[in-house]
C-alpha cells in the first residue's frame, strides 16, 4: 500500500496577521430600513465574501457583500444601500461590525475579531487553528475537481479518476495506483479535510470502535459486503451521501466561522460571552441538516449487519422471534423490537438510533451531530432565527446561531465517515469469489 503525506497547507496570503486577515473595511451607510448612520465594519478574509448584519438600531437586516476590485484590493459592493459623508454634521453613529471567518463580538465596538480570537485561544493553539482553517480553504478551492474525482470512482471509471487526481491531486496519487490505493488514498484525503473539522477525534475513535467488528470474521464479512455492493441501492445510497458532503464543502464559508468554536470547546476553553458568527444561508443549512439526518439513517443498516456478524448470526438476523435476551436495546420497549434488517429499515428514526448501543462511540458522535428537538422543529416549521440577537429558537429553547452550526460541522464530518464505512464493504465486497464461496484476501 501507497503512503502518503499531505504536503503542509500554507495560505500565507490571506491568514498572516497583517495580511488581509487583519483587514477592516469601513462604510458609512444610511440603514436601507430605519435611515439611520450607521458605521459598517467588515473583516476582509477571501476575495468575495457575503455578509449579513443586524441593524444596531432598528435590528433589520443589511446585507452587501466584499469583493476583490481590479487593483486586488477588497472593496463593498452595496447595491441599494445609500452611503453617506462621514464628516456628516450631528450624525449619531451606530458602528456593527462582522467577520468573515471568525467569530466576533457586535458589542465589542472597534476592537478586531481577528485580535480577539488571538487572545482567546493563545498564540500557538491560534497559528494551529489557522493552519485548520487554510485546510478547509484548501479543499474547499479544489471542490470541483473533488467531486469529479468521487463522481468517477463511483462508477468505477478507474482511467479517469486517475487523470483527475494526477492532475489536482498528484502529491497523494501514485504514478500505478493499484485497485486498493484507489479505494482508500481518495478517502484517506477526504480524511485530512476531517482532521481539521474534527479535534476531539470522534471519527477515528467510532471508526476504530466500527470497524473492529469485521476482525476475525473476514469471510463472513467479505460474502455479505458482496451481496450488499451488488444491489443498485448501495450506491444509490453512497451517491446521496456524497451530494451532501460535497455540496456543504462547496459552502464552507456557511459554516466555516464555527470552526473557531469547534476548535475551542476541544480544548475546553469556554466560548466568548457575546460570540458571534456570521450568518449563513439559514434555509439552505436547515434543509442540509434535515437531508444529512435521512441519508445517515440510509448507513445503518451497514452498522447493524456488522454487529450481526461480529456476534455469529446471519447478517440481516438481529433478533431470533420468542427467543429473548438476544439484541434488545434497553431505551426501547418489548413491541418496538426489530428481528431482521427489513424491519430495521422499516422502523422509526428513535428505534434506528436505539440500535445503536452496542457502539458507544459512535452513538456518541452521533448524537453530537444530530439533535431531536432539532430535527422535529426543523420538519415542523419550528425552528427560527432571529438576526439581531443572533440566537436561533426551538421547542422553546433559545441557542447561539454557532451550536446549530457546530453539529452541522460534525455532520460533514460523519458523512465523510460513511463514505469510508461504504470503501470497507466496497472493498472486503470486491474479493469474494462468489464462484467457490470464498475469500480472496485483501492483497
Ligand atoms: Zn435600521
Amino acid at each position: 500500500m501507497t503512503v502518503f503525506i499531505l504536503p503542509k497547507i500554507q495560505d500565507k496570503r490571506r491568514c498572516a496577521p497583517g495580511g488581509w486577515a487583519s483587514m477592516i473595511l469601513r462604510a458609512y451607510i444610511e440603514c436601507p430600513a430605519c435611515e439611520a448612520p450607521v458605521i459598517l465594519r467588515v473583516g476582509v478574509a477571501r476575495e468575495r465574501q457575503p455578509f449579513a448584519v443586524a441593524c444596531p438600531v432598528c435590528q433589520s437586516t443589511i446585507r452587501g457583500e466584499t469583493i476583490e476590485a481590479d487593483d486586488g484590493l477588497p472593496r463593498f459592493h452595496l447595491p441599494g444601500i445609500k452611503k453617506l459623508p462621514p464628516e456628516l454634521p450631528d450624525a449619531d453613529w451606530k458602528v456593527v461590525t462582522t467577520y468573515g471567518d471568525l467569530p466576533n463580538n457586535p458589542e465589542s465596538g472597534e476592537f478586531s475579531a481577528f485580535l480577539s480570537a488571538y487572545q482567546t485561544f493563545g498564540d500557538g493553539p491560534f497559528q494551529t487553528y489557522l493552519q485548520h482553517v487554510a485546510t478547509v480553504r484548501w479543499f474547499g478551492e479544489r471542490v470541483d475537481a473533488l467531486e469529479h474525482a468521487y463522481g468517477f470512482y463511483l462508477r468505477e471509471k478507474w482511467d479517469l479518476l486517475d487523470s483527475v487526481m494526477t492532475r489536482h491531486f498528484a502529491e497523494v496519487w501514485p504514478d500505478k495506483p493499484s485497485a486498493l490505493d484507489r479505494h482508500t488514498l481518495i478517502h484517506r484525503l477526504l480524511y485530512m479535510l476531517v482532521l481539521a473539522m474534527d479535534p476531539k477525534g470522534m471519527y477515528p475513535a467510532a471508526k476504530y470502535e466500527t470497524w473492529s467488528r469485521s476482525f476475525k470474521k473476514h469471510a463472513e464479512f467479505s460474502e455479505c459486503a458482496h451481496s450488499i455492493i451488488s444491489q443498485p441501492d448501495f450506491n444509490a445510497t453512497r451517491r446521496r451521501v456524497f451530494e451532501q458532503f460535497i455540496g456543504l464543502l462547496r459552502n464552507y464559508t456557511e459554516w466555516m466561522p464555527t470552526l473557531a468554536v469547534t476548535h475551542l470547546r476541544a480544548r475546553e476553553k469556554p466560548i466568548p460571552e457575546g460570540w458571534r458568527v456570521p450568518l449563513g444561508r439559514i434555509d439552505s443549512l436547515r434543509d442540509a441538516y434535515r437531508q444529512n439526518f435521512e441519508v445517515s439513517c440510509q448507513m445503518l443498516p451497514l452498522i447493524i449487519r456488522l454487529q450481526n456478524i461480529a456476534e455469529g448470526r446471519a447478517p440481516d438476523v438481529i433478533r431470533t422471534p420468542g427467543i429473548t435476551g438476544e439484541w434488545e436495546p434497553r431505551a426501547l420497549q418489548t413491541k418496538d423490537y426489530v428481528n431482521n434488517i427489513n424491519q430495521y429499515i422499516k422502523a422509526k428514526a428513535a428505534t434506528k438510533e436505539a440500535y445503536l448501543n452496542r457502539h458507544r462511540l459512535l452513538r456518541c458522535y452521533w448524537n453530537s451531530a444530530f439533535s431531536r428537538d432539532v430535527r422535529n422543529s426543523i420538519a415542523h416549521a419550528e425552528f427560527d432565527y432571529v438576526m439581531h440577537d443572533g440566537i436561533v429558537t426551538y421547542k422553546s429553547r433559545k441557542v447561539p446561531y454557532y451550536v446549530f452550526i457546530e453539529a452541522l460541522i460534525k455532520q460533514v464530518t460523519l458523512l465523510a465517515f460513511w463514505l469510508d464505512l461504504c470503501k470497507l464493504y466496497a472493498i472486503y465486497g470486491s474479493r469474494w469469489d462468489a464462484q467457490n464461496g470464498k475469500f480472496m484476501g485483501l492483497n
